[in-house]
């Protein structure tokens, strides 16, 4: 069947074009379109709708939407944070990841959001079926994803952050990866879903297990992801344990490669930006999560000017606090504004790093452009809520005036929104279940 999206009012692609919109079929966009087609089977009417590929999403901890706005933690730096946060996080249950994972990414998806790495690095002997929990909750909501198996080896008694029983020996960590590779890892392009290995950071785990992760990795052509030079309390921990900084322990382990991408990526030094570059390792920028912390500004046009590929994330929801992608990309455009000035980060920049460059980031290239071949997956937007009324480039105006929801949403050429709702989906019956279960998790503490 050929869909004809039909003369939108403002469509994203990379040059000019698609004033009459865009030809899909069988998944994929066939073609962007000048003048209306001669055939096609289905009409979907865009007239009132701004069409932008589809988000991508490259950095999230679902499981923290249990944790939002948790006072012990609330008004802390990313350290003290995180000791406020694990011993609520090593709690979790098998519901509590499938409801998390759940919530997750219906937000992500009402946010105009078609692609999401999640990063779960909590598992332990209770909680060990944490990614098949995850395939099971967003498989069927057709959300593309990244699933990401994290892990931490490294407790408090080893001089680590997280409690030693969120942690797990190596050799059950290794182990665990690869079967998860083996269930749920596809490679090809255009893959709904795929598994990525994530070291929850360098100081979490041991060098020889970021090793052997990374050639595991490369024996499944799957990506490889951390946490890195977030802060500079970490930057010192990293020092302190190692005697070295984080990018030199990354590069002796044999992380810099083209299929690593970091989250945050903010306290670089300019030779460490080059290295980066000529590695070309991608960097997920997550603007509200590193406010929020107070962690730092990302150096997102240095970064790319050395050849670093830039995406954005929404980060785990305990510092956030919401998944909301399009919102997400006006903090990129402002906070960088404020870093390198309004004249060198225009409006499509920052909605490139939401969509192609974010794509690219995480080495998917089929992702997050309106050309033919590409994948069929696009947001559409409304721009007629009273903050748009009077604007003058309805696709500025998504950034510029802020806007909060997609009105539909397209995966794979599948409808995963429709009107602004999840179909099948009882998303008040799920947000009951789930705020219950958030309180049931502090209980528990
Ligand atoms: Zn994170």
């Amino acid at each position: 069947m050929k869909l004809w999206i039909k003369d939108p009012k403002a469509i994203y692609t990379p040059e000019t074009g698609g004033e009459s919109g865009l030809l899909v079929e069988n998944g994929k966009i066939l073609s962007v379109l000048d003048q209306p087609p001669e055939d096609f089977d289905e009409v979907f009417d865009a007239s009132n709708l701004v069409v932008l590929p589809g988000l991508i999403n490259g950095h999230h901890h679902f499981y923290q939407t249990l944790t939002r706005a948790v006072p012990a933690a609330s008004n802390r730096a990313l350290f003290p944070w995180l000791e406020a946060l694990y011993p609520i996080w090593a709690n979790l249950s098998d519901k509590d990841i499938h409801l998390s994972s759940q919530i997750a990414a219906c937000e992500l998806l009402l946010s105009g959001c078609t692609t999401a790495v999640d990063h779960h690095y909590l598992y332990s002997e209770q909680l060990i079926n944490a990614t098949d929990l995850q395939v099971e909750a967003v498989e069927p909501l057709g959300l593309r994803s990244i699933l990401c198996r994290g892990s931490m080896s490294l407790g408090q008694s080893q001089g680590g952050l997280p409690p030693d029983r969120v942690t797990q020996q190596e050799t059950a960590i290794l182990k665990h990866s690869q079967q998860m590779l083996e269930a749920h890892h596809d490679p090809s392009p255009g893959a709904m879903t795929q598994i990525a290995l994530a070291p929850c950071s360098p100081f979490s785990v041991s060098k020889s297990l970021m090793r052997e992760t990374a050639a595991l990795a490369q024996d499944f052509c799957a990506g490889l992801h951390t946490h890195l030079a977030e802060t500079l309390d970490e930057n010192a921990f990293c020092e302190g344990l190692y005697g070295q900084r984080p990018l030199d322990y990354l590069e002796e382990v044999n992380w810099l490669r083209p299929n690593t991408w970091l989250a945050h990526g903010i306290h670089f030094e300019p030779g460490e930006i080059k290295r980066l570059g000529q590695a070309g390792v991608g960097i997920t920028h997550c603007p509200s999560s590193n406010m929020i912390l107070g962690s730092g500004v990302c150096k997102t046009l240095d970064l790319e000017k050395a050849g670093v590929n830039i995406g954005i994330g929404v980060d785990g929801s305990a510092s956030n606090d919401s998944s909301n992608l399009i919102l997400e990309a006006r903090q990129a455009l402002l906070l960088q504004r404020l870093k390198y000035g309004s004249e060198r980060v225009e409006v499509r920049h920052a909605l490139n790093w939401a969509t192609r460059n974010g794509a690219l980031a995480i080495n998917r290239p089929e992702l997050g452009v309106l050309a033919p071949e590409q994948v069929a997956d696009l947001a559409f937007f409304k721009v007629d809520e009273i903050q748009h009324s009077g604007n003058h480039d309805a696709i500025a105006s998504l950034l510029l005036s802020g806007t909060f929801k997609a009105e539909h949403v397209m995966i794979n050429g599948r409808w995963c929104v429709q009107d602004g709702c999840l179909p099948g989906i009882d998303l008040n019956r799920l947000k009951a279940h789930h705020q219950e279960a958030a309180v049931e998790l502090l209980r528990r503490l």
